[in-house]
């Protein structure tokens, strides 16, 4: 079994995102990325937090525009038009999940689909399914690079996808599918999900359950992603039982230190494929 490290892939590809900043800084150019975080979510607050650490290191400008719980949906769609109107900024993310008197949908349908970092405007989603040159959400995106960087190729490959939301189930399902792997996509309403899972030679698990995928619901030889996320008595895990199935899998992910990383890294690089895009 061998742990597929995205702290480390993350790191190297922060640099080669430093690098190119650099060389567009002599040019004059100065990638800059807009974030909009409503509300008081601590977890938001933490991935926000890290993302502005992360630009400061690569040199790329970034500004918070922090907003009150019951800011009204006017007020952020100002925020979204001003931002894609300033020839500075050149990604704008609104951190999710947004307050529920929020329609999420309408917000990131004002982005200009050229600044969408995060590849959540459904024209991005469409170019994305097409195979078209897109914004592509950064989690899945960064599952792909790991992927690529471990010389796994998955053509042909029995893929499943175990969760499907808009931002990371069924984007990584376009994106294997777009690399010619066979796709399973499961969600809450499958019935008897370990027929499916047991069956896959790549298994990606996105949906936010501790201990969802035993080690009896994986095929001998996998390749495990993990990207769930969930804390647990103050600590981090997946929703893979690591413990048992890394002894089964080919090549697992762990958490932390697996897909995390690698979404941070994904926006950086979105964020300067974006300055270079459009300057
Ligand atoms: P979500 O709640 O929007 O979607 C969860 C998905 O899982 C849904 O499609 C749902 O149908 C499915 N699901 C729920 N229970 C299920 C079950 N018992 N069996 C099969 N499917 C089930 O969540 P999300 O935003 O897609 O995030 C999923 C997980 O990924 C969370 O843990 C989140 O924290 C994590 N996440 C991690 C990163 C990262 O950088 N590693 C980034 C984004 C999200």
């Amino acid at each position: 079994m061998q742990i597929l490290d995205g702290k480390a892939l993350s790191l190297k590809i922060r640099e080669e995102v430093k690098k190119e900043v650099e060389e567009l800084k002599t040019n004059g150019i100065t990638p800059g990325l807009a974030v909009i975080l409503v509300g008081n979510d601590p977890a938001s607050q933490t991935y926000v937090k890290m993302k502005a650490k992360a630009c400061k290191m690569t040199g790329i400008y970034s500004i918070t525009h922090e907003m009150p719980e019951d800011i009204s949906e006017e007020e952020i769609i100002e925020t979204i038009e001003m931002m894609n109107k300033n020839p500075n900024i050149d990604g704008i993310l609104v951190q999710l999940p947004l307050p529920k008197h929020i329609d999420t949908t309408k917000i990131l349908e004002v982005i200009d689909p050229k600044k969408d970092v995060d590849g959540f405007h459904p024209y991005n989603f469409g170019r994305l399914n097409q195979g078209l040159d897109s914004f592509v959400p950064c989690t899945p995106l960064g599952v792909m690079e790991l992927l690529k960087e471990y010389n796994i190729d998955v053509k042909g490959l029995n893929a499943c996808v175990v969760g499907a939301s808009n931002i990371v189930g069924k984007p990584m399902a376009a994106l294997l599918l777009n690399s010619f792997a066979t796709v399973d996509i499961c969600h809450i309403y499958t019935k008897d999900l370990k027929s499916h899972t047991k069956r896959a030679d790549l298994l990606v698990v996105g949906v936010g359950k501790p201990n969802l995928i035993t080690e009896d619901m994986v095929k001998d030889g996998a390749i495990v992603i993990d990207i769930g996320i969930n804390k647990v008595d103050d600590k981090i895990i997946g929703d893979v039982d690591f413990e048992n199935v890394s002894k089964k899998a080919s090549f697992i992910t762990p958490v932390p230190g697996g897909v995390g990383p690698m979404t941070i890294a994904m926006l950086l690089k979105n964020t300067l494929k974006a300055a270079k895009n459009e300057r």
